[in-house]
């Protein structure tokens, strides 16, 4: 399997998201311009870096250390499958409406 195949597209880090001590706040109010809500991909996907400064590749490197992303990321838990996750622990609260 690819790297890239490990993303399920749940489109989560797309989002805005606060990270505070004990726990990560995703808006879903509020999503990357390039987000589009109704298929829930993103539109500009193979240019994503250059469109959009502020995407991330997520790296392994991320994967085991980055405390934007969601606990339910299947990078993150890829990262926790091989007992390589750094990060606090953190309760995902989802923000909508
Ligand atoms: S540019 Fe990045 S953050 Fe924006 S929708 Fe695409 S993948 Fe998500
Ligand atoms: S949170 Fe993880 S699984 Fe979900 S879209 Fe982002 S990288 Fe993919």
């Amino acid at each position: 399997m690819k790297w890239e195949d490990i993303c399920t597209r749940c489109g989560l880090c797309c989002h805005e998201k606060v990270v505070l001590p004990d726990c990560l706040l995703i808006d879903m109010d509020a999503a990357c311009s390039f987000y589009d809500r109704e298929t829930g991909l993103c539109t500009v996907y193979e240019d994503r870096f250059n469109a959009c400064p502020r995407c991330l590749k997520v790296t392994p490197l991320r994967a085991m250390a980055a405390d934007y992303l969601p606990p339910s990321c299947a990078y993150v838990r890829w990262a926790e499958r091989h007992h390589l996750r750094f990060a606090r622990k953190r309760e995902m609260v989802i923000k909508s409406g």
